[in-house]
């Protein structure tokens, strides 16, 4: 009996010895990466928004500070088979790429403001929506300034198109196709003004408040009946909450004073005047949960999303803390997001349909 166990012991350890080497052959190795591949391959490009339908995907949640669980600021909006993007914080184009969203069909960008990190990304933007199959100049809408900031990204980019189309032909990555073209948005004396009507999409454009970054914009999208705000990064705006009235979806920055200031006395009490300093001065130009909270219910908007999540939130018991105090000034219809939450609004009904792309 006690032979037979032996015998049975030996023949696993000889068998797993046998398959640990197996698998560590170059054939069979060969052989996994292939599956590998056709498996990611055979993976669809996911349904951001059907043809009557208003879409937001949470391309990157994050703000300046590093993060690992959030990219910088990013919003992509489906309508119908149009894309558009708002900011193209650090890491958004990563995202795009690793969910499969088809950046070909981007159809403009819209920069809310330039803050770098809601800009960082835009250089890889230019280069991955042309590589994807953009066939015309990208246009990039903005504040006044928007002009020096798209002619930068383009001068600096510029060596990286050219060796590209001289690798891969010009048919494939033609030069004419790769720039990308600045429309400035330039406001009257009102808080808002349409940016953009066609197809039956509308774009208007908001002044928000994110002194001195100024001007600076929030956009509202409104498609067969649905609408989406994007609040940019501001203080609490009574502009933004009159221009968003009756949205179905807020997507607004949020920032946790009490959370700020326990780093800012982290970083006090840790020696580094500079980072405590730093930390001091940003709650001034941004949003608490709860001013966000009350911007929303006066807009009467149906459904607020924090984005722009500052600081970072390691864990369920942050998540909490910086939700603390919103539920008693809006009980429902609040959502903290992350980086590929994808909320789809189909026209003519008053759905909000939810996936997670990440
Ligand atoms: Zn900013
Ligand atoms: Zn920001």
């Amino acid at each position: 009996m006690k032979r037979a166990l032996i015998a049975a012991l030996a023949c696993a350890v000889v068998l797993l010895a046998a398959g640990w080497i197996a698998l560590r052959s170059p054939p069979v190795e060969a052989w996994l990466f292939r599956r590998a591949v056709l498996h990611t391959l055979a993976q669809p490009v996911p349904r951001l928004a059907d043809a009557n339908e208003l879409s937001v995907l949470l391309c990157g949640t994050g703000s300046p500070l590093p993060d690992k669980t959030r990219g910088g600021p990013c919003t992509l909006i489906a309508a119908g088979g149009r894309l558009y993007l708002v900011d193209a914080g650090i890491d958004s184009a990563r995202n795009l790429l690793l969910w499969r969203v088809p950046l070909q069909k981007i159809a403009a960008v819209l920069i809310t403001h330039f803050h770098s990190d809601h800009i960082g990304e835009l250089g890889e933007i230019r280069l991955q929506t042309w590589g994807a199959g953009r066939a015309a100049p990208l246009p990039v809408y903005g504040p006044p300034g928007i002009e020096q900031v798209v002619a930068g990204f383009n001068q600096a980019y510029a060596l990286d198109a050219g060796y590209r189309t001289k690798h891969h032909g010009a048919a494939l990555l033609p030069p004419d196709a790769v720039a990308m073209v600045a429309r400035t948005v330039t406001l009257g004396p009102g808080p808002a003004q349409t940016v953009l009507d066609e197809g039956g999409l509308k774009i208007t454009a908001i002044r928000v408040h994110h002194d001195p970054a100024t001007p600076a914009y929030g956009y509202r999208f409104d498609f067969d009946g649905r609408s989406i705000v994007v609040s940019g990064d501001t203080a609490p705006d009574e502009d933004l909450a009159r221009a968003a009235k009756g949205a179905d979806i807020l997507v607004h920055e949020g920032l946790s004073p009490e959370m700020v200031a326990t780093i800012r006395n982290g970083l006090t009490a840790a020696g580094r005047p500079r980072q405590a300093k730093i930390f001091h001065d940003i709650p001034g130009y941004h949003t608490s949960p709860v001013a966000a909270a009350r911007i929303a219910n006066e807009a009467q908007v149906r459904l607020l999303v924090f984005s722009h999540i500052i600081p970072m939130l390691p864990g369920a018991f942050a998540e909490r803390l910086f939700l603390r105090g919103v539920d008693a000034v809006r009980p429902d219809g609040v959502r903290l997001g992350h980086d590929g939450l994808l909320l789809r609004l189909p026209g003519g009904n008053q759905a909000i349909e939810e996936d997670d792309l990440d």
